[in-house]
């Protein structure tokens, strides 16, 4: 039997990320196998594969695609890792992480979008992911600690209450600056001494809010 045929946009889709700099070939792997289209707003599915961020629900924004395999990239992951991130939207991200790593816990402020991203994972399969409904800047102490952390919400700074929560060695990439504007990609990485910090590229998210969001 012939093996199933990548449609074009899959395979342009590949193309502009290899031609970009994304080079791990796990990554490439994961950003083929996730179909971005079940994440998008269904008006959006025929620009899933377009590297662009999209509206979702509750006036928030799945990444670009560029950034999602770019931040991935860049945490460097391993197959025994737990991951961290803030700030599950439309679990896109989430579901990139979930490949390639042991466990990935999500938390997210809207209900509304905790509760959607949740059920889309649990049906597409990724069944190492938790999506928890919180405060990214408070996660809840029973969490413990992790390998690594993924900010997808612009924060001004990066805050104690989350590098605490870094493992040694751990590494931690959050989007840095102010809430409508320019942000820059930090990378912390967790040393036996305290903390390197390293700035990666200017991006820009939605802001990060403290609080667990009052409208659903
Ligand atoms: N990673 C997502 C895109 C994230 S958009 C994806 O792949 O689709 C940023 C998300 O962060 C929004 O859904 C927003 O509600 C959420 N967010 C903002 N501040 C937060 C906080 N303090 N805790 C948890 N989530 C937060």
């Amino acid at each position: 039997m012939a093996a199933p045929q990548t449609p074009p946009e899959k395979m342009m889709f590949q193309l502009a990320l290899r031609r970009r700099g994304i080079s791990d070939r796990a990554v490439l792997r994961a950003m083929e196998e996730v179909p971005r289209e079940a994440f998008v707003e269904k008006g959006d599915a025929a620009h899933a594969y377009r590297d662009s961020a999209l509206g979702i629900e509750c006036g928030q924004t799945i990444s670009q695609p560029f950034v999602v395999a770019y931040m991935t990239e860049q945490l460097g992951l391993q197959k025994h890792h737990r991951v961290l991130e803030i700030g599950t939207g439309s679990g896109y991200q989430a579901a990139i992480l979930s490949k390639l790593c042991r466990e990935v816990v999500s938390i997210e402020r809207y209900r509304t979008l905790a509760d959607g991203a949740r059920k889309r994972l649990k049906t597409l399969g990724y069944d190492n992911v938790e999506v928890i409904l919180g405060d990214g800047f408070e996660p809840p102490e029973n969490l413990g600690t992790f390998d690594r952390i993924i900010v997808t919400a612009a924060m001004e700074k990066i805050p104690e209450t989350l590098l605490e929560r870094l493992e040694p060695d751990g590494v931690l990439i959050a989007p840095v600056g102010p809430h409508h504007g320019i942000q820059t990609l930090i990378r912390v990485s967790r040393t036996e001494t305290g903390f390197d910090r390293k700035e990666l590229v200017d991006v820009r998210f939605v802001p990060a809010l403290p609080g667990i969001a009052r409208e659903l």
